[in-house]
């Protein structure tokens, strides 16, 4: 059992946070003069500073109680709050595997904290070996695993990442943005059995709501205070509130969405595989593909000239494309301009 105290930066313990109008008072009705907006028109209020409506729908379909969520302006909000409770700047370090999503590096960089990178092994998996040393670093305050990782799509063996929230003693953050796209199991169960342990979901791969900025992140009750203690005070929207409320309400549709791409999924990464220009399509847990090629520059720019945009991952996997599932129309086109290109 890690004691939060201790990882949680000093002047995030004794800072008093904004206590905004909506703080003191949340009723629904009453004559609101107490937070100086405009009387006048249907987006005059301020939102809900802590997203109840949302959060109990949140908390029905992922079935966690309501305390344990937090919500971000995207799960990039939520990260960047992770070093700014437990990293104190120029001193505390955190630990990524790579090659992964480089916002946690970037937000890292914001907060003048350092990263130790350790590789991921030839089969996109944690080298635990090379991991376990870094643990007794005192500096090491966050651990990130994104499962499933972007961008090599797989998902982290089960087996290390239990071990390593268990002999690790600050916060590990699992970054579950992929989840839907994947047949196994979510850590979001493990909440109610480890204090260290952050998920972080989003609104925007299976949700489609890429736009409209609302991460999730699911943890103890006393982290999710710090998270409300440093966040902007009205840092969701009431039109983004809505928004993610309304795919809640219609989760069929998302369920389809992500029925469609998955088999999407298989069917290109079967006509990749059989492409000249393919040397490898990597297993995806993911709504995206990895796939390797003898020449990434070449094949991306023809890509381009076609109007059709991919990310060229070659400076984290050598010659790696990562290719985003489309409608089957779109993966018909990136098929036929693919089989124009000649190398
Ligand atoms: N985590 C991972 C692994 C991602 O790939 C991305 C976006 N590409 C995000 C988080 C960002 O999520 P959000 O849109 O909620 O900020």
């Amino acid at each position: 059992m890690v004691d939060l105290n201790k990882l949680v930066r000093e002047n995030v313990i004794k800072l008093t946070p904004y206590s905004s109008a909506r703080d003191e008072f949340n009723g629904k009705t009453g004559v609101f003069m107490d937070a100086n907006e405009n009387p006048y028109g249907n987006l005059n209020r301020y939102p809900d500073p802590y997203q109840r409506e949302l959060k109990t729908a949140i908390s029905k379909v992922k079935a966690v109680e309501e305390e344990k969520i937090f919500l971000g302006n995207g799960s990039d909000e939520i990260i960047d709050l992770c070093f700014r409770i437990f990293c104190n700047p120029g001193v505390d370090k955190a630990l990524i595997f790579t090659p992964t999503y480089g916002m946690y590096e970037v937000s890292a960089s914001v907060n003048d904290i350092e990263v130790v990178k350790i590789p991921l092994n030839d089969s996109f998996q944690i080298d635990l070996k090379k991991a376990e040393p870094c643990f007794s670093d005192k500096n090491l305050k966050l651990i990130f695993i994104c499962s499933p990782n972007n961008p090599t799509a797989n998902s982290m063996n089960y087996q290390d990442i239990e071990y390593i929230i268990t002999k690790f003693n600050g916060i590990v953050v699992i970054d579950e943005a992929y989840i839907d796209f994947s047949e196994k199991p979510s850590f979001i169960r493990l909440v109610n059995k480890y204090t260290n342990l952050i998920i972080m979901q989003t609104f925007s791969k299976a949700f489609g709501l890429a736009a409209v900025r609302v991460g999730m992140a699911f943890s103890n009750p006393a982290v999710v205070q710090y998270f409300n203690k440093l966040k902007p005070p009205y840092n969701i929207s009431t039109i983004n509130q809505k928004a993610a409320l309304g795919k809640l309400n219609h989760i069929e549709q998302k369920k389809q969405q992500v029925f469609r791409i998955k088999k999407e999924r298989e069917r290109l990464s079967g006509i990749l595989l059989k492409m000249h220009v393919i040397e490898k399509v990597y297993p995806s847990d993911s709504n995206f593909l990895l796939v390797k090629v003898k020449n990434a520059s070449y094949i991306y720019n023809a890509l381009v000239n076609r109007n059709i945009i991919i990310r060229n991952r070659s400076s984290m996997v050598d010659n790696c494309l990562r290719i985003t599932i489309g409608k089957k129309s779109e993966n018909d086109q990136l098929i036929r301009a693919l089989k124009s290109i000649s190398i």
